[in-house]
């Protein structure tokens, strides 16, 4: 019988998207806790699973306690997985957490009583407690702060818990992921999270309310050490650093840099931030030690839709922080809203102009929606405009807070401005000159710079690229896997082998390169070497689908 389990099911539709269909990060930080705090705790991913699939895999695991992560997209699936497991075993004790239950953790437990109790907020203490306690002959829920459950006398919610104040002291989710059932590792790990909190107070993000105004943040040589432990353990060498302000503190960001490159962590990296929280010194220390694109919460070009989202940026900001993004030579991604209570055509213009001036390289455009914990969702409820059971009476995965014509119509005229700018926006020779004059050397340029070679036919000019990362920094992996992937393209075997095989002298444990081997090999005819790869790469990875789909069809 497992002790704990954690999971997460994404809706169907989630299921499909590189992005919903991965576990919450969050999951694992109260899985690392709980393994370090000797609790047998394991993680699973159900969302790939069907219902039947994931009714077999509860029945065998037997949980004492589940713990089901919760937001507005998978509520009705996190509901029914409440469900399966107390018909299961009614003794199963069911926590919900995540930001759908902490901001509903009323209506939840008096509608659904398959569920036991809510983490509210951060839950690694409340969790962690909780389980504790749950191995009392009488478990003292109420003395445990940051929860609710329900009582004879009705749900009540415990004292709020204090945030962790020093967020270097949470263990790394990485370490104890190995049991992880559903996770494909060497795509969940390269998602970190470095910091908590936002001071920000946008009125379409539950973030403030979910881990608290104050910023609190990891340090520099945390965050290193993090990456280093998943490069090292599973071969990654790409992150995203999913904050929601990576930048919030210069100083941080600085020194995180200053040991990626004095250390030869040789990653490339992306990370969200605020159009407020970049200047020219950071963004060029970020590009140097691996930072090839930067997302931004732009929303709208039009100044009073900004003001209505509370965003508190202008789009004199967004003006200078995108030039200051194009100077440094990183892609530009932004996040843009539309479907704002009396927004018109001349809001959407007016974005589109901005999309247009910045030269953004991707983007999304996502129609405004009701989200618990947000101040629309609130003022929307005291208005009376909705009730706070809509997201039980309304079924859809994303509740719209207009579905007028004019969403649909705007949302595709941002869409369409998104790709045709981006087709554009695509930095040329001169650009990578002009990055390389400003910057000096860094791998990201190079790689950038190849890239954009090679999709021009131009093979030497990207060789000399990615031959200049191989000669000036032998320890870097990124020279010699994009000269095995040249190689291999025009047909260099021998030549694309020895590269990759330069790879895994630096980054022993990563998966793809043993893949391409085996399909090189495979290529040359050597057929037993060529499988012997691919096995290396399904034990490393076995989830890596180029070694799947070989040892397959043997
Ligand atoms: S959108 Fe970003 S900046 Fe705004 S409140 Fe949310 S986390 Fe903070």
């Amino acid at each position: 019988m497992t002790q704990v389990l954690l999971a997460y099911k994404s809706n169907s539709a989630g299921a499909n998207d590189p992005y919903t269909s991965l576990l919450p990060v969050g999951l694992g930080y109260i899985n690392a806790v709980l393994n370090s705090h000797g609790y047998a705790s394991q993680m699973a991913n159900f969302s790939k699973f069907s219902w039947k699939e994931t009714e077999s895999i509860i029945s065998r695991m037997r949980p004492q306690v589940l713990g089901i992560a919760q937001f507005t997209h998978n509520r009705f699936e996190s509901v029914k997985l409440a469900a399966l497991a107390k018909k299961i075993n009614p003794a199963t004790f069911v926590v919900f957490g995540g930001p759908h239950a902490t901001h509903q953790y009323r209506e939840i437990l008096d509608r659904h009583k398959q569920v036991d109790a809510v983490v509210l907020g951060e839950g690694e203490e409340s969790f962690l407690e909780l389980v504790a306690t749950l191995k009392d002959e009488t478990p003292r829920l109420a003395e445990i702060k940051g929860i609710a459950f329900r009582t004879a006398n009705g749900i009540i919610s415990t004292t709020a818990r204090p945030p962790i104040a020093d967020l270097d002291s949470v263990p790394f989710p990485a370490a104890y992921m190995d049991n992880a059932l559903g996770v494909d590792l060497h795509r969940q790990l390269e998602f970190i999270i470095t910091s908590r909190g936002c001071p920000a107070a946008c009125l379409f993000c539950s973030s403030p309310l979910f881990w608290g105004k104050s910023l609190r943040l990891r340090s520099p040589r945390n965050m290193v050490d993090e990456i280093t432990l998943i490069r090292n353990r599973c071969g990654l060498i790409y992150f995203s650093i999913r904050d929601d302000t990576f930048t919030a503190d210069k100083g941080r960001v600085m020194e995180f840099c200053r040991l990626l490159r004095k250390e030869k962590v040789f990653i490339l990296w992306n990370c969200q931030s605020r159009v407020s929280a970049v200047d020219e010194e950071l963004l060029f220390a970020m590009k140097r030690a691996g930072c090839e694109c930067i997302q931004f919460g732009v929303e709208s070009g039009s100044p009073r839709i900004l003001k209505a989202l509370g965003k508190g940026i202008n789009t004199e900001q967004v003006r200078k922080a995108s030039a200051l993004v194009r100077k440094a030579g990183m892609n530009l991604s932004i996040y843009l809203i539309t479907g704002v209570k009396n927004e018109v055509d001349a809001d959407t213009d007016a974005t589109i102009k901005l999309v247009e001036a910045i030269q953004a390289h991707d983007g999304q455009v996502s129609p405004l929606a009701y989200y618990p914990g947000t101040g629309i969702f609130s003022k929307d409820v005291k208005a009376g405009v909705i009730g706070r059971e809509i997201f039980n009476e309304d079924r859809h995965e994303a509740l719209y807070v207009r579905d007028d014509a004019f969403v649909g119509s705007s949302t595709q005229r941002l869409l369409e401005t998104v790709a045709k700018v981006g087709k554009g926006a695509g930095y040329g020779e001169r650009d990578f000159q002009s990055h390389k004059k400003l910057l000096g050397y860094c791998h990201a340029t190079n790689i950038m710079s190849g890239e954009m070679y090679e999709d021009e036919g131009r093979w030497q000019l990207a060789e000399r690229e990615y031959r200049e990362i191989a000669e000036r920094e032998p320890e870097n992996p990124w020279g010699w896997l994009l000269l095995g992937a040249l190689y291999g393209r025009l047909g260099a075997l021998e030549k694309a082998c020895s590269k990759y095989k330069r790879v895994l002298t630096v980054v022993p444990a990563h998966a793809p390169a043993f893949s391409d081997l085996g399909e090189l090999m495979m290529l040359m005819g050597k057929t037993w070497e060529g499988m012997e790869y691919f096995k290396r790469a399904l034990e490393l990875n076995p989830y890596d689908p180029r070694a799947k789909q070989a040892l397959k069809t043997r």
